[in-house]
């Protein structure tokens, strides 16, 4: 079954669960940027929260995250829109180290313990909304919960979590975020704080084969999980032949008659999905036409 999110509530609507299985597009990300394992782990637990807040917008809004910690990763760039389409990359993706104490991937050295974690949501008709926080933990999930809680004033719960196989391609990938709505009584928090603190870890859970419906009921035990949507998650990238040709355009007419002089067309990668463009000599000519 390919990748999907579950919208849901719980606690007569004054909770909002939403779940995610990502391990192909978790797969997909991580063929395209060639990640070692512990980079992989760093990328997809961001893309799967990435794809979970994207789903949270409306219509044709779109957000983008950055983690920019001052570990070897470098950065991890993601966005995603409301339609459950998410891409993203690391600066640096050839990062692996051993498992750490708790026998995990070791996202933390990968990311680094400094830095911030920003996100811009475009929300259409030049109307955007900004947060930024520190980096207060370099495992993601936590700098999540952290974003939420500082930035959109939400007491939340994120987690998400991948396992990759020995030969480095994605074992299980998926993730949740839980955030209480206002109107929360202290009843609902109590009982949420001690159900947060027994969650059973995220990824385990999608390589015992739960789906995103499963992971909600076992995440709320005897509680009733309403479930609203279910929607979609895949790696798909926003670049075209026409958009590259439009980026090179940009850069000048000098320029572009040093690529048909010199190089005798031009080539350039896409950063999110390393989809290669080439244009020809002829092509580079028709592009410095529209130009003159
Ligand atoms: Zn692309």
């Amino acid at each position: 079954m390919l990748d999907y999110i579950v919208k849901s509530t719980v606690y007569d609507g004054m909770v909002r669960a939403y779940a995610a299985s990502t391990t192909y597009t978790i797969e997909e990300a991580r063929k395209r940027q060639d990640t070692w394992a512990t980079a992989t782990a760093a990328l997809g637990r961001t893309l799967t929260i990435t794809g979970l807040m994207g789903a949270m917008l409306k219509g044709e809004d779109t957000l983008t995250v950055k983690v920019e910690g001052n570990g070897p990763l470098g950065a991890i760039i993601a966005d995603g829109n409301a339609k459950g389409n998410v891409r993203g990359y690391v600066i640096q993706p050839h990062v692996d180290f051993p498992l750490n104490e708790q026998g995990k991937l070791d996202v933390r050295r990968a990311v680094g313990e400094e830095g911030t974690l920003s996100i811009v949501k475009d929300l259409g008709l030049k109307e955007y909304f900004t947060g930024q926080v520190p980096i207060v933990s370099g495992e993601i999930s936590e700098d999540f919960t952290y974003y939420f809680a500082n930035s959109e004033q939400i007491p939340s719960a994120v987690g998400a979590g991948v396992l990759v196989n020995p030969d480095h391609s994605v074992l299980a990938a998926g993730g949740f975020i839980i955030q209480l709505l206002p109107g929360a009584d202290e009843e609902i928090v109590t009982k949420l704080e001690k159900q947060v603190e027994t969650f059973p870890q995220i990824s385990t859970l999608i390589r015992e084969g739960n789906h995103p419906e499963q992971i909600l009921q076992k995440l709320f035990g005897e509680e009733p999980v309403h479930i609203h949507e279910r929607l979609p998650i895949h790696f798909q990238c926003k670049c075209s032949k026409e958009r590259i040709e439009n980026a090179i355009k940009g850069l000048g007419k000098e320029e572009i008659k040093e690529m048909i002089e010199q190089d005798h067309g031009a080539e350039a990668t896409c950063h999110f999905c390393n989809e290669v463009y080439h244009l020809t000599e002829t092509e580079l000519e028709s592009l410095l036409k529209d130009l003159s």
